[in-house]
């Protein structure tokens, strides 16, 4: 499937500085910042900076130096909010069956607090 990237999404407008965000992480690839509506004492996002809507779409045409910053970012942001311990969910929504609220890859981070069985 093509995907197109629809450049006004709030995560773009965070990405050109349009819209501010709490930073938690920046590398030369991706962005890590607080989510706005946090589910759970840790709640942070991590976004390429490329227009990627999903991860599929990441996947598919991102470079190696994009893929690996990218994963590197994600673990990066688990190690500097100290959630190895305790356990944490990440969790990546995509297109209408996913619910997708943003249309830009984003990754939750969830940690801090029991998240209870998602799937049965
Ligand atoms: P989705 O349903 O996986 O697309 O989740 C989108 C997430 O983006 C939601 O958890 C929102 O609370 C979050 N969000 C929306 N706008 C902002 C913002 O401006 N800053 C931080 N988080 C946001």
């Amino acid at each position: 499937m093509a995907y197109a990237y629809d450049d006004q999404n709030i995560f773009a407008k965070i990405l050109r500085g349009e819209v501010p965000n709490d930073t938690v992480l920046e590398t030369d690839h991706s962005l890590a910042f607080r989510d706005i509506q946090p589910q759970a004492p840790t709640h942070v996002l991590v976004i390429p900076k490329g227009p990627y809507v999903c991860y599929d779409h990441f996947a598919q045409e991102a470079s190696d130096a994009e893929l690996l910053d990218y994963t590197r970012a994600v673990g990066e942001v688990c190690r500097m909010e100290g959630v190895a311990e305790g356990g944490f969910r990440m969790i990546a929504n995509a297109g209408r069956d996913g619910v997708q609220e943003v249309p830009h890859l984003h990754v939750h981070i969830l940690a801090g607090r029991n998240l209870g069985r998602m799937l049965q």
